[in-house]
């Protein structure tokens, strides 16, 4: 086994991928981008009734869209493959044949009626009893022509309890009477969870498992399987729960928990991570991190034990932070992230130099990627959708003579930059004894449509000459109309 970390995600293909998956496959994928290890993308996709290619096309699109990018796995390879458990069942067979050939597991022909009379008999007899498997085929020596399920066998289990060292829960004891003859394999060839996840593991060479800590009461079974196939059980970490603010399992009813959610809301891939990471680890108070501070900064001694609860308020903040500031959203990456949300606008045909001389103006102004689109509409709508009752207000014949005075100067000004327009428009004020107040909101208005916007001279600058005289022209024309 190399000395290197080789962790996996292995989630099962039946419905969106929840952001709780996800947390647990950030902290996987960190660990193994920090120590150079592999991080490899199983697909348990055993439950047949569940499991859709669906499911698994939007597990592979919401990893990447995270940038979650996996070593091994669909659509990658690697040595350890197949990596859909669906294609691995002779695998499995071949490893319940060991155990079965050794004793340490057995065929179980108890069909499912017979199992539910034991346990209808037991509970007649002890209403309280828990039903366990009683072990009637355990010492069985013929092979009947019967389907038949692998069930492991307990009794072949010498010591009363099994411990492990969990690196975030410390050590953890449980008594092997908690375990029955669980069984391995149905009798249609299907793994149950605990022996297609050990059986993969090991095959795989994944020597430590990171997961929630909703599998903790999985971990001492399939270390007993480790140790009855005859190998060493990688490493433990589980990991708290992400719970509702209820302090329930977190779910639909709590709002939004697929990741397709928050893309489609117009959050960055890096918020989504940054906010996740938090769910378990903790880097002193800090809030806020880059992808490659994540990476820098994860490590065990942070990882903490108390669950967290969501929280949406929270979460938005972060998205917006991550939008705001440039060092974790740069322009490049601003402007790839927020053209599908313009392209959904109708603003397909973008003109790229503006697109991103338009971004630093409203920063500070848009929380998620939808709201970016939203507040650069105006740059790239010719005429831009005017809001009528800013229209009426502001172009009147009033506002003309300014806004005829700030066309002067955009026209003539040089250089043609924020700064010059501005003093330029600022010194002519002042020789006329005029506020700035009686040229800002018609201008505003006539320039992009609307009574909010990013600051007046900004919004020129990145208009450019041609296209800020061309709107205030048609602002003037329409203000004369008003007049009557
Ligand atoms: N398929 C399991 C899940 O989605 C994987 C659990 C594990 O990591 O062992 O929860």
């Amino acid at each position: 086994m190399s000395d290197k970390p080789r962790l996996r995600f292995a989630p099962s293909p039946t419905g969106y991928l929840h952001i709780g998956g996800v947390r647990t496959a950030l902290f996987n994928w960190l660990w193994a981008r920090k120590t150079g290890g592999t991080f490899v993308l199983r697909i348990e996709d055993t439950d047949q009734e569940r499991s859709t290619p669906e499911s698994v096309q939007v597990i592979l699109d919401s990893l990447r869209w995270l940038n979650l990018d996996w070593d091994e796995g669909p659509g990658v390879g690697g040595d350890h493959g197949p990596y859909f458990q669906m294609q691995r069942l002779d695998t499995y067979k071949r490893f319940a044949e060991d155990l079965i050939g050794r004793g340490l597991a057995y065929r179980c022909y108890c069909t499912k009626e017979e199992l539910a009379a034991a346990r209808e008999k037991l509970k007649q007899d002890n209403p309280k009893a828990a039903f366990t498997y009683p072990g009637t085929c355990r010492h069985r020596t013929d092979q009947p022509d019967r389907p038949y399920v692998v069930r492991f066998n307990m009794q072949s289990v010498q010591r009363e309890s099994t411990t492990y060292k969990d690196l975030v829960f410390g050590e953890v004891t449980t008594p092997n009477s908690a375990q029955q003859d669980f069984v391995l394999l149905r009798s249609d060839g299907i793994p149950l969870y605990n022996f297609g996840v050990v059986v993969d593991d090991i095959t795989m060479n994944i020597n430590l498992v990171m997961r929630g800590r909703d599998h903790m009461v999985n971990t001492p079974p399939q270390i007993l399987l480790y140790e009855a196939l005859g190998h060493t059980p990688p490493q433990f970490a589980h990991l708290p729960m992400m719970l509702a603010p209820s302090g329930e399992k977190l779910s639909k009813r709590h709002g939004a928990v697929s990741v397709g959610e928050y893309r489609d809301k117009g959050y960055t891939p890096d918020a989504v991570l940054n906010y996740l990471a938090r769910f378990g680890w903790s880097f002193g108070d800090q809030e806020i991190f880059s992808r490659a501070e994540l990476i820098d900064k994860f490590s065990f001694d942070h990882l903490g034990r108390p669950d967290g609860r969501f929280d949406a308020r929270k979460f938005a903040d972060v998205a917006f932070e991550h939008l705001k500031r440039s060092e974790l959203t740069d322009t490049e990456s601003y402007a790839g992230q927020v053209r599908p949300f313009l392209k959904a606008r109708g603003l397909g045909e973008l003109d790229e130099a503006k697109l991103r001389a338009a971004i630093p103006t409203i920063r500070e102004r848009a929380r998620t990627l939808i709201e970016a689109a939203d507040a650069m509409d105006f740059y790239f709508r010719e005429p831009p959708v005017f809001d009528a009752a800013a229209r009426d207000k502001f172009l009147t014949a009033d506002a003309v003579e300014h806004l005829e005075m700030l066309a002067g100067v955009v026209q003539a000004v040089e250089p043609f930059d924020q700064h010059a327009i501005e003093q330029r428009v600022q010194a002519l004020l002042q020789e006329r004894g005029l506020h700035i107040k009686v040229l800002a909101q018609p201008a505003r208005v006539a320039l992009t449509g609307r009574k909010v916007s990013p600051g007046l001279f900004e919004v020129i600058a990145v208009l450019g000459r041609e296209l800020s005289l061309a709107r205030l022209r048609a602002a003037i024309e329409l203000a004369r109309g008003n007049a009557g």
